[in-house]
């Protein structure tokens, strides 16, 4: 794994301060707490991301505020929407030029927005459109929270409200564990978004020291491990972090999880044809979760260019996901939104990326 840039030259805008923090800001600057507050409630009960349309905050605060914090660090390049309108896709541009994905995808009874915790990823996995990039930087806390309020600000247009997050846009969340806590801690704050922690999944790839950080928290969200391979030789090929924590060490992580928190995990599997897809990997995938508070949620891949995986057929799909039910773990099947407008990890990104390089001059 390469090493992360560090980010002391990163600046910090309002979306990284918890509203003590913000408080504390605001008293600094000479003003009384209570504008903090009300700062909170322009940033994510309006999702105002202007200073100018903050009207009962006053302009000198409103001045200090704008050169050394700004409200968002991220500004919005292209949105793309499925043709039925409910998977919305938002790329956005960092303040040092980088490029990341966040998509909204709208449910009858839920609103939920997919968030990237990094610009590119470090673990490499062999299907992931991510994976292929690299690591460019960890994103900070308020570059999360950005994409969540932007979400929200989305989906109210619609007459919505952004009720779940699940960390499963770009990056390994575990590999940028304070940060994603802080998001975590910000999204959840009732005087604000006031999203619940059980509405907030995180997806990792099985960072075990980190599983067990996770397991210490106190916010109860809810954990998705990145299975994809029930024996050590094929997820190696596939997650090339199961090298450092096989299959034995991430289900003893993972069982202390389960009897620490007594939360269900999720096992995700991106189904690949004429790899993980056989009826026997079906059995061993059963056999290695059996006995487990668990559930197995199956992703039919969403084949990346230049990567030579391939979805299998529905028929395929459906006698795997059978054969795991059969044998006794519950398995729903996970079809991917916004297939048509490149939703999937990393891929409208790496589209863009090609785009502009074939634009730029020579
Ligand atoms: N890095 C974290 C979370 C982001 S990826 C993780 O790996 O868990 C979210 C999920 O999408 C993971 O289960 C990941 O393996 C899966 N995924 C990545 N690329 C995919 C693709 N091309 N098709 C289907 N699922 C994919
Ligand atoms: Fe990183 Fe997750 Fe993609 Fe693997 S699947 S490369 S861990 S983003």
């Amino acid at each position: 794994m390469r090493p992360v840039s560090g980010r002391a030259s990163r600046p910090r805008g309002i979306y990284d301060l918890s509203l003590p923090e913000l408080e504390t800001r605001v008293r600094d600057l000479g003003f009384p707490a209570y504008r903090g507050r009300q700062l909170w409630s322009w940033a994510y009960r309006q999702f105002v991301t202007d200073f100018s349309e903050m009207s009962n905050i006053p302009f000198a605060l409103r001045d200090a505020l704008a050169t050394e914090t700004p409200v968002s660090l991220l500004e919005p390049s292209r949105t793309v929407a499925t043709d039925d309108g409910e998977t919305i896709k938002t790329l956005y541009r960092t303040a040092d030029d980088q490029v990341l994905e966040t998509v909204l995808m709208l449910y009858p009874n839920r609103a939920t927005v997919c968030v990237s915790c990094q610009v590119g990823c470090a673990v490499g996995c062999a299907f992931c459109a991510t994976g292929l990039m690299g690591l460019a930087r960890n994103l900070g806390a308020g570059e999360m929270v950005a994409q969540v309020v932007g979400a929200a600000r989305e989906a109210r247009q619609r007459g919505r409200e952004l009720t779940n997050i699940v960390m499963m846009g770009m990056g390994e969340p575990l590999q940028n564990y304070a940060e994603t806590m802080k998001l975590v801690s910000i999204v959840h704050d009732p005087a604000g978004l006031n999203i619940g922690a059980r509405r907030i999944t995180l997806s990792t790839s099985g960072i075990v020291p980190k599983i067990d950080a996770l397991a210490d928290e106190p916010l109860q969200i809810k954990l998705a491990v990145s299975l994809h391979a029930p024996d050590d030789e094929l997820r190696s090929r596939l997650v090339p972090v199961n090298r450092r924590y096989p299959i034995a060490t991430l289900m003893a992580a993972v069982d202390r999880y389960i009897a620490k928190t007594g939360r269900r995990v999720s096992f995700e599997y991106a189904l690949m044809r004429g790899i993980n897809d056989s009826e026997k990997t079906a059995y061993d995938l059963a056999t290695l979760l059996r006995g487990r508070l668990c559930h197995v949620n199956i992703i039919p891949l969403n084949p990346v260019d230049m990567l030579p995986y391939e979805r299998p057929d529905p028929e395929g799909i459906e006698r795997f996901a059978n054969a795991v039910r059969t044998a006794g773990i519950p398995t729903t099947v996970r079809y991917s939104r916004g297939l048509d407008i490149d939703a999937a990890c990393g891929q409208l990104r790496a589209k863009e990326l090609s785009f502009s390089a074939a634009r730029a001059p020579k």
